[in-house]
């Protein structure tokens, strides 16, 4: 029995935070919702990606069913305007609320995130999101920094053939993710 809800943010991220967890004797219980994630053909291939690992792995997951369309258009009206700091902590802030809400709703006592395996997220804003999130549902976040097997994670997508996304997960991010890899190119 566990009591730890794993936010998931993707299926890569899983293969190394999952283990992390075992590692230290917890069975966690995966979830995956990320309204962030456009456009809605992208958060599909990243669901299956998800679902395809959790199989791999055996581990019990819980997908929320047809919330790419409300939750994306919810996370648009509220973030779709600000600038990239203030988006990016409140789009922390929308998913590890909805996250909190669920292990409270599902009798879990604390809740966490696939999200501080990457090291391109800014962590603070993590850790400030899921300590507001808990506090508001009556549950506890646990912060488990895995950023130093982020590199393994790439070894592990590969040996389960897992897409891998090239950008974080809003339009923003996309175009960002574009201009980088193109001003890489260019001065090499
Ligand atoms: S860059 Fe990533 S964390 Fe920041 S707003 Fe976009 S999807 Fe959310």
């Amino acid at each position: 029995m566990t009591d730890l809800l794993l936010h998931t943010c993707c299926g890569p991220c899983s293969t190394v935070a999952v283990p992390a967890w075992r590692e230290r004797g917890i069975e966690p219980v995966g979830w995956f919702e990320n309204p962030n994630t456009q456009p809605p053909a992208e958060m599909d291939r990243r669901r299956e990606s998800m679902v395809r690992y959790a199989r791999a792995a055996g581990l019990e997951l819980v997908t929320v069913a047809g919330e790419e369309a409300s939750g994306w258009r919810r996370w648009r009206e509220r973030l779709g305007r600000a600038v990239p700091e203030e988006r990016c902590a409140a789009c922390l802030g929308l998913r590890l609320q909805a996250a909190a809400a669920a292990a409270r709703a599902l009798g879990f006592g604390r809740f966490t995130t696939t999200l501080t395996v990457s090291p391109y997220q800014r962590h603070d804003l993590i850790v400030a999101a899921g300590q507001a999130a808990a506090d508001r549902h009556g549950v506890d976040f646990v912060y488990l920094d895995v950023r130093d097997r982020f590199r393994e994670s790439y070894a592990e997508s590969r040996r389960l053939d897992l897409y891998r996304q090239p950008y974080c997960g809003c339009a923003a991010s996309k175009w960002e993710a574009w201009h980088e890899r193109r001003a890489r190119r260019r001065s090499a």
